[in-house]
C-alpha cells in the first residue's frame, strides 16, 4: 500500500509511522511526490487490524498497490534506483556498457577483447562460461576455467564481470568470480532460481524471456526482490515475433514502458535482440535514445571463428565507433555515459 502524508507533516511523525510498520514486518520505502511525503509499505495488511493507519499522526490517505508486482513498481518507490557496483553506477541518468564475447573461449582472446573494450570505455566485461545452447552437441562453455579468465581479465583492465548463472547449484561458484549475476532469457521464469537470487547479496541482471510480456518480466523481478535482493537490472533482449530477417525483435518500446512501471534500471541487448552485426550500431543508438540505462554488446576480435554468436558480434574497431556515438546521444538527452 501507499501511505500519503499530509503536506508539511514533520519528520518525527513520518518516522513514527515507519517504525510502527516495520514492527509489523512491513518493508518500507519513503519518497517525495511534489510537496507530499509518500511511503510505500509492503507486508501483511491484516496485521494492522488493531492499528488503523489513518489514525496515525500525519497520515492523509492509504492507497492499495493494485499492480501484481509491488516492490519493483514505481508505486512502491517513485525515484529511480541507482546501482553502485564497486563505483560503477547504473540508473538515474548513468549509462553503463557491458561488452565482451558471447562465450569465453580462451584466456588470450578474452584478454585481447577486454583490453579493447575497456579502452573504448566499457566498464563491465561480459562473457559466458556456462552457455544455454540450443543443441547439446555444441560448445557449452569452459565452466570454472572461463570464470577464472573473466575475473583475471576484468581485474587487469579495471572492469566488473557479468556472467550467466543457469543452475542454482552453480550459485556459489559463479558468485566467487562475478560482480553481477546474469539470468538468461531462457531462465527468466525459473522460479526456483529466482527465489535463490533473492537470498544473495549480489546484483542480478534479469534478461527478458523470449516470449515474456512486460508484466511477466516484472513479476520475475518481483520474485528476486521479494526474497530480499533489490539490486536488479532488467535487460530487454528481443522477443520472438513472426519476423525472420532478425533473430529476435528488439522491443524498443519496452524501454520507456518499463521505465514508467518500475524504478529499476533498464538496459538493452541489441546483439541477441537482432542477431545481426549490421544492426548493433543503429539499435544501440536507438536504445540509448529511448532511455536505456545501458547496453550489453557482444564484441569479438575474430567473429568468423567465434564458437557462439559470431554473426551478431562486432569487431573492437566498430565498438570504438559505437561508444563515441552513444556518448553523444547520452549527452544530448542529459545522461552520462560512464566511460
Ligand atoms: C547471453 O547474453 O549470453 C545470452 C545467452 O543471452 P539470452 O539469455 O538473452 O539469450
Ligand atoms: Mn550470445
Amino acid at each position: 500500500m501507499i501511505v500519503v502524508f499530509k503536506k508539511g507533516t514533520n519528520s518525527d511523525n513520518i518516522e513514527y509511522v515507519r517504525k510502527k510498520l516495520e514492527e509489523y514486518g512491513f518493508k518500507v520505502n519513503i519518497s517525495m511526490s511534489g510537496e507530499a511525503t509518500i511511503m510505500g509499505a509492503l507486508g501483511n495488511e491484516s496485521a494492522l487490524r488493531d492499528t488503523p493507519l489513518l489514525s496515525l499522526p500525519g497520515v492523509e490517505k492509504v492507497i492499495p498497490i493494485l499492480k501484481p508486482y509491488k516492490l519493483v513498481s514505481k508505486d512502491f518507490k517513485n525515484e529511480e534506483t541507482v546501482l553502485d557496483i564497486k563505483g560503477v553506477k547504473i540508473g538515474g541518468g548513468n549509462v553503463a556498457v557491458m561488452a565482451g564475447p558471447c562465450s569465453v573461449e580462451g584466456r588470450d582472446m578474452l584478454f585481447a577483447i577486454a583490453e579493447r573494450a575497456s579502452k573504448a570505455g566499457a566498464k563491465i566485461l561480459r562473457g559466458g562460461a556456462f552457455k544455454p545452447r540450443t543443441s547439446p552437441y555444441v560448445f557449452q562453455g569452459l565452466g570454472e576455467e572461463g570464470l577464472k579468465y573473466l575475473r583475471e581479465a576484468a581485474d587487469e583492465y579495471g572492469m566488473l564481470v557479468i556472467t550467466e548463472l543457469m543452475d542454482p547449484r552453480d550459485m556459489d561458484l559463479i558468485c566467487k568470480y562475478t560482480d553481477i549475476v546474469q539470468i538468461g532469457a531462457r531462465n527468466m521464469q525459473n522460479f526456483r532460481l529466482l527465489r535463490e537470487l533473492g537470498t544473495i547479496r549480489m546484483p542480478v541482471m534479469l534478461k527478458r524471456g523470449l516470449s515474456a510480456t512486460l508484466k511477466e518480466f516484472l513479476m520475475a523481478a518481483e520474485y528476486v526482490a521479494a526474497g530480499g535482493n533489490d539490486e536488479i537490472i532488467l535487460c530487454e533482449r528481443g522477443i520472438r515475433t513472426f519476423e525472420t530477417e532478425t533473430r529476435n525483435t528488439l522491443d524498443l518500446s519496452a524501454i520507456p514502458v518499463l521505465k514508467s512501471l518500475t524504478h529499476l534500471p533498464v538496459v538493452a541487448d541489441p546483439s541477441h535482440g537482432t542477431g545481426r552485426r549490421d544492426c548493433i550500431l543503429p539499435m544501440s543508438q536507438a536504445s540509448i535514445a529511448a532511455g536505456a540505462d545501458g547496453i550489453m554488446v557482444e564484441v569479438h576480435n575474430c567473429p568468423e571463428e567465434a564458437m557462439s554468436d559470431g554473426d551478431q558480434s562486432i569487431l573492437p574497431d566498430d565498438f570504438d565507433i559505437l561508444m563515441d556515438r552513444i556518448d553523444i546521444i547520452a549527452k544530448t538527452i542529459g545522461r552520462t555515459l560512464n566511460r
